[in-house]
């Protein structure tokens, strides 16, 4: 005799074929997932992290929805990409999701053309434009105490005419 099991939906009040944008946050991070999306619906979830209660909340959400949703995700690193993981196997694309991690942190980017900073959330070895002027600058992860800043140089030295 099998006990019939509830079948517990956590409370995400998601209709079926729901299409529109989930946010998922985690831990502290609070209103980060306030980018508008136009007229979409929009479901907020929250989670202290990413447990496996969390992930299994996230897959009945995920599962209960259809093609063309959306997926922002924000929170530490290491939660959001284990939520970004749990969201694949459910059949997400990586173009279907946006991963905030609120461990970015702004820097500043030091030209040494006009000897302004720029500030950027971008890791080293992406390109910035210049705020100063408009010089394409790859970032490094060098950084001058001197400046307060770290170094960048310009991105495209071959630039011709
Ligand atoms: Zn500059």
């Amino acid at each position: 005799m099998s006990s019939v099991s509830m079948p517990h939906v956590a409370g995400t009040g998601l209709e079926p074929g729901f299409r529109g944008v989930i946010c998922a946050s985690f831990g502290a991070a609070d209103g980060t997932a306030e980018r508008h999306s136009g007229s979409q619906p929009k479901l907020d979830l929250h989670f202290d992290s990413a447990s496996p209660e969390a992930l299994s909340d996230l897959r009945s959400a995920l599962g209960s929805s259809r093609v063309g949703v959306r997926l922002l995700l924000s929170g530490p690193t290491a939660d959001i990409r284990t939520a970004a993981a749990v969201a694949a196997e459910c059949g997400l694309e990586q173009e279907e999701m946006t991963l905030l991690s609120d461990e970015t942190t702004l820097r500043a980017i030091y030209c040494p053309h006009c000897n302004s900073t720029t500030a950027t959330v971008e890791p080293a070895g992406s390109e910035v434009l210049c705020g100063g002027c408009s010089t394409i600058l790859t970032t490094t992860d060098h950084f001058s105490r001197r400046l307060g800043a770290y170094l960048g140089y310009r991105a495209h030295v071959e630039e011709a005419s």
